[in-house]
């Protein structure tokens, strides 16, 4: 292992893969990532893969639309088939002040050149016959959202930033960080020290974790979410919309020929990646009441995975100010995957050129929570 490193990332998801390409591409050398698993174990394997441009807060919609181009042109600037199936997101009202929302949504969205649009529950029932729309008041409906695969995006980004010159050391945890008259100047991994004077935290849901090796307070939680997958199932078109019921705090998409069923979301932090049988129970009954005809399946496996979840459900991005050299990229609370592209490339720009120019993100700051100047969105924020 490297005695010294210029940058040190810990973490190797969507984030920490993301800021590695990114401060190759623009040049950085001498950079190492020590992921304590593989590549894409956490939080990114484990994710719906979800894409989508219909958010309710400028800092989202900026992430949003910058990430949307980066996917559509994955396959130019990676080589690699992201797999990004423009299936659309519709979300479902089922109150009249729900439909009032999404209707302000919308032209929030249209303003930014988003093609969102509201559907009346009759349109809904038109084109999706199999829903259940007798509590649907209409919905929100954007046909160029989607999903694409975690698995292709975060290995394809990986393998660019080591053509690049990135040591990516896998199966090595960072133990120690290592802090010097409010310097980083080295980390401990596997029992060696590596002397760096930048520190990336890029370690999803452990990001409280490594925060206090640093000596400082993390506000990101691990909350698990469970996901079902049902067998093969023909009853349904091959091409459905990834649908959300808020009602019922439930979504599904494809996964190939079966189905993907969001479960219940925890409501206590903990890094519990189990299933349980009420929520499998739980998730088949919110399933069957949106699309009756899934009681024609059954759920044929399942897992949990973790968000990252912060005070007011957005990023933390950037350095901190108590210790100079540690920097940010945590807590993207469901949209860590969509937003990784380009979270990365703003933590490059923190890095190498004092401040990001691609977005501006002082607005997610680390200050902001003692500052009160929390982001929100509005009902209809979700967690992907
Ligand atoms: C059920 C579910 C569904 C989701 N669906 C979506 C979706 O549809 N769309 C979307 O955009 N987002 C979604 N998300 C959120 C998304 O998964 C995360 O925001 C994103 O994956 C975070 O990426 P990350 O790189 O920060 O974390 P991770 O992928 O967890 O990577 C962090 C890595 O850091 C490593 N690490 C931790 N501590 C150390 C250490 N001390 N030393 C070395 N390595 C360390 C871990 O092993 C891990 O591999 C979903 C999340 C869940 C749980």
């Amino acid at each position: 292992m490297k005695k010294t490193a210029d940058i040190v990332i810990i973490g190797g998801g969507i984030i920490g893969v993301s800021v590695a390409y990114h401060l190759a591409r623009m040049g950085a050398k001498n950079i190492v990532l020590f992921e304590k698993d593989h590549i894409c174990e956490g939080s990114t394997a484990l994710c719906a893969g979800g894409i989508r441009r219909q958010f309710t807060s400028h800092i989202t919609m900026e992430f949003a639309i910058k990430s949307f181009e980066v996917f559509q042109n994955f396959k130019e600037e990676f080589g690699v088939d992201p797999q990004f199936r423009q299936v659309g997101y519709l979300f479902l009202a089922t109150s009249s002040e729900e439909f009032e929302i999404f209707k302000q949504n919308i032209a929030f969205q249209n303003r930014y050149g988003v093609p969102s649009r509201l559907l009346s529950q009759d349109a809904i029932r038109k084109l999706w016959p199999y829903l259940n729309t007798e509590d649907v008041f209409g919905g929100a409906y954007c046909e160029t959202d989607g999903y694409a695969s975690p698995h292709e995006v975060t290995h394809a980004i990986a393998r660019k930033a080591r053509d690049l010159g990135v040591e990516i050391i896998e199966g090595t945890e960072v133990t120690e960080i290592e802090v010097k008259h409010g310097r980083v100047v080295s980390v401990r991994a596997d029992g060696d020290s590596v002397e760096t004077r930048i520190v990336v935290n890029a370690a999803g849901p452990y990001a409280a974790e490594v925060g206090r090796l640093a000596g400082i307070d993390v506000p990101v939680k691990p909350i698990r979410r469970q996901l079902f997958v049902t067998d093969p199932f023909e009853r349904l078109p091959e091409a459905i919309p990834l649908t959300i019921d808020h009602k019922q705090n439930f979504y599904f998409r494809r996964e190939g020929k079966a189905v993907l069923l969001s479960g219940p979301q925890d409501e206590t932090p903990s890094f519990n990646l189990n299933t349980d049988f009420d929520s499998m129970v739980e998730t088949a009954e919110k399933a069957m009441y949106r699309v009756p005809v899934f009681e024609h399946t059954n759920i044929a496996r399942g897992w949990g995975g973790l968000y990252e979840i912060s005070p007011d459900n957005n990023a933390i991005l950037g350095s901190v100010p108590e210790i100079g050299g540690f920097i940010l990229a945590n807590g993207f609370s469901g949209h860590g995957f969509q937003h990784g592209p380009v979270a990365g490339m703003v933590i490059a720009e923190v890095i190498l050129k004092g401040k990001s120019e691609t977005i501006d993100i002082k607005s997610l700051s680390y200050e902001r929570f003692k500052k009160g100047k929390l982001i929100r969105e509005s009902l209809t924020a979700f967690h992907d």
